[in-house]
């Protein structure tokens, strides 16, 4: 079993130029943790997640470029998911963008969908 099998697809995405306020709104409206941020040419350049929405609140940061994670890890399509759990594991994070060899976002791989697959 490959990230491709177990991915959610297409992954809901933002641009690097939106706000905070945005981001929020999408992680509320889709009701998702995680948001893979997108450059002008619709490649992958960080990531956003509810962690990093909470930390702008506590540290009173208001653009969302200083809350992004823009040294994202990833999984490509054809990964085992052992390897690719071992990468949450071994980070302490929750989700993985899925990406082709030229950073476009195939979809996103969570550990709820790994506990989804375990526990079917
Ligand atoms: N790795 C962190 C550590 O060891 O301190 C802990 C993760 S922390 C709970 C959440 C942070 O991980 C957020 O800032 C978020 O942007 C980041 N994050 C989530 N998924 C990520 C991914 N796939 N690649 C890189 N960072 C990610």
């Amino acid at each position: 079993i490959c990230s491709k099998d177990v991915m959610s697809a297409p992954a809901i995405t933002i641009s690097e130029k939106a706000t905070i306020k945005e981001a929020s709104a999408v992680l509320i409206k889709k009701r998702i943790n995680h948001l893979p941020v997108t450059d002008p040419s619709e490649r992958i350049s960080g990531i956003v997640t509810s962690w990093d929405i909470a930390k702008a609140v506590a540290c009173g940061l208001e653009r969302l470029e200083e809350i992004i994670t823009s040294d994202v890890i990833c999984t490509g399509p054809e990964e085992p998911i052992e390897k690719a759990a071992e990468k949450m594991s071994k980070n302490s994070i929750s989700a993985l963008p899925v990406v082709d060899r030229t950073g476009k976002i195939l979809g996103i791989i969570t550990s709820e969908g790994l506990s989804r697959l375990i526990g079917r």
